[in-house]
């Protein structure tokens, strides 16, 4: 029996295609395809602005120094996440303040407020797994106290909040095109917004600070060089025209694990009415991490990959060190899902049967566990 992979990108023969047509154009990047990709997202999203970039990470690099953050500067974000995250609120120099998440992995509003100080100057809500954050409270509290938003939509295009796409409703969204994502360009990221000056300042950062469509060219800031190149561009735009079919064959497979998983051992992915998923990540979380990792173990025996979700940030080892927090105690739900929590398959290309069976390995496991 085949090995069923925990994600497996979508890539048609006619995305293939289109690489290749690039490829052989000799144009390879800062053409068509880039252009035609950040028009194609500002129409699926409804945002003014969309500028294409290297990768997910760099998208979020890009948002902190275009909004001028630095040494004096603090970020509010959820200890649970993928680390790149709080990587990036580092890179510029500023202080990741972490704050809790609900049992739904997205980062508990009712404890923001009261790690407002002075100093803060963005709140960082990920979109987790797909999952909405509460961005009405969010943006709330950031009127309030003048913060900025950007959202990390990494995992989330196509997931909504109250009817508006995550990543379009905070000054910024980001979004990541790596191959775990819902679609995927190989590497790639997006940055969008509805704010012209700030789309202005991220397309000078991104190409090395130079000024677009001004001749003789002027570089007018130490930019970076965060491009995607057009034959990623090509890849993803294959996909993009999908997307809402992937999403709604990755609900229906989600619909069959709610009705086929049932344990007092684990818990099933929470998604608050508020929010809809692209259902990028399915995670449930165990009892304890013991029962965790012997599941996987099980899961590969009978050819299964799952894996470990996002991480506590403040347990990993450079924020480990450098701020020593007790995650235990202060961020018990973020501890809990990246101790407990196990991600397992769900994506367009996996049948009904597959998930039948991946639900019956499961199920199995804790039946001969003496449940
Ligand atoms: C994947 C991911 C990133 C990083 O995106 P890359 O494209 O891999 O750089 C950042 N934040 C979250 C929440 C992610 O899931």
């Amino acid at each position: 029996m085949k090995l069923i992979p925990l994600a497996s990108p979508n890539i048609t023969d006619k995305a293939i295609d289109s690489v290749v047509s690039v490829l052989r154009s000799g144009m390879l990047v800062q053409g068509k395809f880039v252009n035609q990709l950040e028009y194609d997202i500002c129409s699926y999203l409804d945002v003014s602005y969309c500028a294409a970039v290297s990768n997910g990470t760099a998208s979020l690099h890009l948002a902190l120094v275009t909004l001028g953050l630095g040494p004096e500067d603090e970020v509010i974000l959820p200890a649970l996440s993928y680390t790149a995250t709080a990587n990036v609120v580092e890179l510029v120099g500023a202080t990741p303040i972490f704050v809790d998440v609900n049992q739904d992995f997205t980062i508990n509003v009712l404890l923001i407020e009261e790690k407002v100080t002075d100093k803060t100057k963005v709140i960082m809500p990920v979109h987790e797994f797909g999952i909405a954050a509460d961005m009405d409270a969010i943006l709330n509290i950031a009127e309030r106290h003048n913060l900025w938003v950007l959202e990390d939509a990494a995992c989330a295009l196509g997931s909504k909040y109250k009817g508006r796409y995550c990543g379009t409703l905070g000054d910024f969204g980001s979004f990541s095109l790596h191959p775990r994502k819902a679609i995927t360009s190989g590497e790639g990221g997006l940055v969008v917004t509805n704010n012209a000056i700030f789309d202005k300042k991220v397309r000078i950062l991104r190409n090395h600070g130079i000024e677009p469509e001004v001749q003789p060219m002027e570089f007018s800031e130490a930019g970076f060089n965060y491009r995607l190149t057009d034959f990623q561009s090509a890849l993803v735009l294959d996909q993009l025209a999908s997307l809402d079919d992937i999403i709604a064959k990755r609900n229906d497979l989600a619909a069959i694990y709610y009705q086929e998983l049932k344990s007092d051992h684990f818990r099933l992915p929470i998604v608050p009415n508020y929010a809809f998923s692209n259902w990028q990540t399915f995670q449930i979380v165990l009892n304890d991490q013991k029962t965790r990792n012997s599941l996987k173990d099980h899961l590969l025996k009978n050819n299964i990959q799952s894996n470990y979700g996002a991480q506590c940030i403040p347990e990993v080892k450079f924020f480990k060190n450098k701020y020593q927090l007790d995650s235990s105690n202060k961020f018990p739900n973020a501890f809990e899902a990246y101790n407990q929590g196990l991600a397992i398959p769900l994506y367009e290309k996996l049948t009904e049967e597959d998930i039948n069976y991946i639900s019956d390995c499961v199920n199995d496991f804790f039946k001969r566990n003496g449940e």
